[in-house]
């Protein structure tokens, strides 16, 4: 595994888990890592990386309290963790819930290293914008709220043109819905993410985009709350 970079500071490690993109702002010596990942041992890996090229991990943000995206967050415990407040709640009140749905379909050391992990909470609740600086680049958390989950967030960077979206966004197959999402909650979220979002949108599963793929997700989205 290595990173690969696919805006001007900003590097994706893919992880097996559905292909759940780990990613890394970095400038000036500095990196904050976007979703951790599964398993605290290869998010390791990651940090490993991360630090052989010379970067201090800052900080980690967790964009919704899905555990293919932040079960390895206990990797980073000594640097701050951001999050939506009703993500953090959602780790909380049914984060063993996630945890015995995803055992549902891993085997052997996968199976093992997802039964004994801590799922950790992030550390800092993110209600309102949040900047962050990195090395030079400025960086802001926008909390959306309820939508492809409880509480989804994504991570502007607009010195790479570059909104990280997380699942918000999906081009590795068709967006995600469970019983915890909000369809109208998400269809503002795609208003918003056109209205405020960079042109580049680095989804959290599969390659970046544009803002044509919103368009995509608004038409199944619609259809889903017309059948619904
Ligand atoms: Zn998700």
């Amino acid at each position: 595994m290595s990173l690969e970079p696919i805006a001007p500071g900003i590097d994706r490690w893919p992880m097996p888990e559905a292909g759940m993109n780990a990613l890394v702002v970095a400038d000036g010596g500095e990196a904050l890592v976007v979703d951790p990942g599964t398993l605290p041992s290869r998010a390791g890996r990651l940090r490993t990386a991360i630090e052989a090229r010379g970067d201090r991990i800052v900080g980690v943000v967790v964009t919704h309290a899905h555990w293919d995206h932040c079960f390895a967050l206990a990797a980073f415990a000594d640097v701050p963790s951001f999050a939506h407040p009703a993500a953090i709640a959602e780790l909380r009140e049914r984060g063993e819930q996630q945890r015995a749905a995803a055992l549902g379909s891993a085997s052997g050391e996968t199976a093992d290293a997802l039964r004994h992990l801590t799922i950790a909470l992030p550390t800092v609740q993110v209600e309102t914008p949040h900047r962050l600086q990195i090395g030079a680049l400025a960086v802001e958390l926008e909390p959306i709220g309820h939508a492809h989950s409880r509480g989804d967030l994504v991570v502007h960077v607009p010195a790479a043109a570059a909104t990280l979206a997380g699942d918000l966004v999906e081009t590795a197959g068709d967006p995600q819905l469970d019983e915890q999402t909000d369809v109208g909650g998400w269809l503002r979220a795609l208003d918003r993410l056109g209205a405020h979002g960079q042109p580049l949108l680095v989804p959290g599963h599969g390659d970046p985009c544009g803002r044509e793929r919103l368009d995509h997700h608004r038409a199944l989205l619609e259809a889903h709350l017309r059948s619904g």
